[in-house]
């Protein structure tokens, strides 16, 4: 009786037990089909908005900042590709890539700034730092208008102690030759102000009547305050840098701008720049070109970075094609990418090459230094199936 009810009880105590598995079993199945539901719920959605977005871009209407970083996390490359494929050919229907012959004038490279992410400086108290004479300068520009070359782009370090005269009678001087010049980054504008103690507007109006003639976007690298902090506390701010662009704009000159990605951004930040660049081009329609190139860590603060990939590269031009729907043209970083993906990234959405760069340092700085002079660029171009035009500034071409 006692082994009876014993078993009984251990009969019962199996069968609770057996019981309490099978329950058991039940709620991991039924989590774990759960949690397979919610995530094939969540592929779904995503599913949807990804096509809901595409329809949008397909159909010429302009996306949300927040619509732009759906397509960043979760697009497709080739998708993306094929989208900034069509708005390149519906911005350009001829089948023209253009490019500039122009050469970068680094007129200094002593600089206060000390951006974390820059290869290229010198701090003051190094010896090392130097300024170009003009006679240096003037063998430049020879050598550049003998290339056929039209403009020449003029940067610098933030100089401790230039006033603006010395920048007045650079740009007089350069003048003398009868080129473009397409000069001085809002870093290097907000530092003219700040030493001269007048506004932007009146540096511009003061450079301009010197000679200057358009103002390159460098020195924008993410229009975040948060990065900017972080990565050059000394350098002006997103508004500043913005400020300037639209102070240029409504003096009449036209700009380009720039974005330097792939370092501490995160995605939502690459797409608060292509906000603010939207946006200003909204009220002035000032800029000519958008160029996105990947930071090139060696030799900087942040060697221990990866490389941007050719991957990420790509899906960033084409996400600037598809967001910048106001500015016509999305230049090509062979400088950076080199010649091959730069002529795949014909098909991604730029329409540039860019410039011939006869000279370049800053990149070089960092340890990249592909060169391409305008013969190699024209071959590039004719082998993706288009025509190489020669190009200014403002994206006239040059009749040949
Ligand atoms: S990026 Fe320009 S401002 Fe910054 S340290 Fe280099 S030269 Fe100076």
């Amino acid at each position: 009786m006692i082994k009876k009810t014993n078993g009984i009880n251990n009969a019962a105590s199996l069968l609770q037990k057996e019981d309490s598995l099978r329950n058991g079993r039940n709620q991991t199945n039924k989590s774990s089909r759960t949690s397979r539901a919610s995530k094939t719920n969540r592929t779904n959605k995503t599913k949807m908005k990804m096509e809901k977005i595409i329809k949008k871009v397909e159909s010429g209407q302009r996306i949300s900042a927040e619509e732009g970083l759906q397509l960043l996390r979760d697009g497709d490359l080739y998708q993306l590709g094929g989208l900034a494929d069509t708005i390149r050919k519906r911005l350009h229907p001829e089948p023209h890539v253009t490019y500039v012959i122009d050469r970068n004038i680094n007129y200094t490279d002593i600089c206060i700034s000390a951006c974390k992410f820059c290869a290229f400086y010198r701090a003051p108290e190094d010896e090392r730092g130097s300024v170009l004479s003009f006679d240096e300068l003037g063998k430049k520009i020879e050598e550049t208008q003998e290339l056929g070359g039209t403009q020449i782009l003029l940067q610098g370090g933030l100089h401790p102690d230039k006033p603006l005269e010395f920048y007045e009678e650079m740009l007089r001087f350069i003048k003398g030759y009868g080129i473009h010049i397409h000069g001085f980054s809002p870093p290097e504008v907000c530092h003219f102000a700040n030493l001269s103690g007048l506004s932007v507007k009146e540096v511009l109006i003061r450079l301009r009547k010197a000679g200057l003639d358009s103002i390159p976007g460098g020195g924008a690298e993410i229009l975040s305050d948060r990065v900017r902090q972080e990565t050059a506390p000394r350098k002006c701010s997103a508004d500043a840098w913005i400020g300037v662009m639209e102070e240029a704009h409504n003096q009449g000159m036209r700009t380009t701008a720039t974005m330097m990605f792939g370092h501490i951004e995160t995605f939502a930040e690459r797409l608060e720049h292509l906000e603010r660049v939207r946006s200003l081009q909204d009220r002035t329609g000032g800029f000519t070109a958008f160029i996105p190139w990947p930071f090139q860590p060696d030799n900087t603060v942040y060697d221990h970075l990866p490389k941007t990939t050719a991957f990420s590269y790509l899906k960033m031009l084409a996400i600037s094609r598809i967001y910048l729907d106001n500015i016509d043209n999305i230049q090509a970083s062979w400088v950076t990418q080199g010649p091959k993906i730069a002529q795949i990234s014909l098909f991604f959405g730029a329409n540039d090459f860019g410039s011939t760069m006869i000279e370049e340092n800053v990149v070089a700085a960092a340890g990249v230094s592909f060169r391409l002079s305008e013969e190699e660029i024209r071959r590039i171009v004719r082998e993706a199936g288009f025509t190489p035009r020669q190009r200014t500034m403002d994206y006239t071409l040059v009749a040949g």
